[in-house]
């Protein structure tokens, strides 16, 4: 079974074991079972390095027309692909409001908000971002990281999967394996409570 650190961001189910208490400690979403720590809700799972707490978070119904990603609003997704010059996001989060289905975004690099040649220093697959709506095309909604507020808010190793801590001089490292990694950062990088 792998634990946590192997799953970060990943979907969950109920049930699923997350991993045991002497390992982490047990956040919203979870339950203890002999001494294992599970799913109590279907979500996304969420490890805190620094307090080690998983939590499971969990895409809600939309309520409103304030739940449709459009230009101008402020989405929050994971990267589900990485290319050269574009990812995909699958945005789950409008402004503060979670979203019961998905919506599909892309980022072309040229809406990065730096001059950067390939996309995947500016985020991965699994990483979980905040970006703002440019347009609508298609039903695709086009993306931009343009800004100090946007960027990824959460990155994972992409050797070992583990959370990436940022440094000092904006680089990020995993503290599991000793990889170092960039991206494109929101300032409030490892900071932001979903
Ligand atoms: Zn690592």
């Amino acid at each position: 079974m792998p634990s946590a650190l192997d799953r970060q961001g990943m979907f969950v189910a109920p049930g699923d074991k997350l991993g045991v208490i002497e390992e982490f400690l047990p956040g919203q979403g979870t339950y203890v079972d002999s001494g294992e720590i599970r799913a109590s809700r279907a979500g996304f799972l969420l490890l805190n390095l620094n307090d080690r707490k998983v939590t499971v978070f969990r895409p809600v119904e939309p309520k409103g027309a304030n739940s449709i990603p459009k230009p101008g609003s402020i989405v929050v997704g994971e990267v589900s692909n990485t290319h050269q010059t574009y990812s995909l996001v699958r945005i789950w989060m409008v402004g503060h409001r979670h979203l019961a289905n998905f919506f599909t975004g892309l980022l072309h690099i040229s809406n990065v908000g730096l001059r950067v040649k390939n996309m995947f220093n500016v985020c991965r697959p699994g990483d979980i971002l905040r970006a703002k709506v440019i347009s609508v095309k298609n039903r695709i909604r086009h993306l931009s990281l343009a800004g100090k507020k946007l960027g990824v808010i959460y990155a994972f190793c992409t050797n070992c999967g583990s959370m990436l801590k940022a440094r000092e001089d904006k680089k990020l490292i995993c503290e599991n394996c000793g990889s170092i990694e960039r991206r494109k950062l929101a300032s409030d990088y490892g900071a932001v409570v979903l």
